[in-house]
């Protein structure tokens, strides 16, 4: 979707990898940017932000945006940032087998949400969202918690769940 949005601009408006480090507002908008280790300015008419808004205090703004708006976009969490996803990876969907769908929400288990993340065809995937939050899953440590997530699954699809190929866990807390 974004390759297709990006094929309508002009050539060269997208800047991959230049890191804006300064926002000045005059008659128009000077950013400076840095590209490889060279910094550089270029002028704009308008500059819309999209940054996560707390690191919106990375960028020096001139002039000083007001204390209490800086205040606001420093504490706004960035949605999502404490979460971890894994995926448990088998031969064949084999709950499929048994009637179940795979989807599952729990209140008790190490996993949240649990989702059937299976391609079309060929090996069986399940993919889980974390109840436990970052501070819990770095005490407990990566072994204990893929342990964890395999004993919920074998408790909420039968032994088979306990035979993945594969247990692939991203922390994006870390
Ligand atoms: C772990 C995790 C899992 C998620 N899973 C899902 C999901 O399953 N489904 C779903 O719908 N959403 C999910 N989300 C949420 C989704 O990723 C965000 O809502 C979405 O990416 C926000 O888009 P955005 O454009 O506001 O910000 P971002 O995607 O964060 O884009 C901001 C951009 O600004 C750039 N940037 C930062 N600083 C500067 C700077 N100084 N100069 C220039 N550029 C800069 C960054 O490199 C980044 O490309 C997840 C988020 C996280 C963190």
């Amino acid at each position: 979707m974004t390759e297709a949005l990006a094929e309508r601009l002009h050539p060269g408006t997208i800047q991959l990898a230049h890191r804006v480090t300064a926002i000045e507002v005059t008659e128009q908008v000077e950013l400076t940017m840095e590209q490889s280790g060279s910094r550089f300015r270029q002028t704009f008419d308008h500059v819309i932000v999209t940054l996560p808004p707390r690191l919106s205090g990375l960028i020096q703004w001139r002039p000083a945006l007001p204390e209490s708006v800086h205040d606001q976009l420093r504490t706004t969490p960035t949605w999502m940032a404490g979460k971890a996803k894994v995926v448990a990876v088998y031969d064949t969907p084999f709950w499929r087998q048994s009637g179940r769908s795979g989807f599952a929400t729990s209140w008790s288990g190490v996993l949240q949400e649990i989702h059937d993340a299976s391609p079309p065809t060929g090996p069986g995937a399940l993919f889980g969202f974390f109840r436990l939050t970052a501070t819990e899953r770095a005490t407990l440590g990566e072994t204990a918690v893929k342990r964890q997530v395999i004993e919920q699954l074998i408790r909420l699809f039968g032994e088979e769940a306990g035979h993945p190929i594969a247990v692939l866990y991203q922390d994006w807390a870390k």
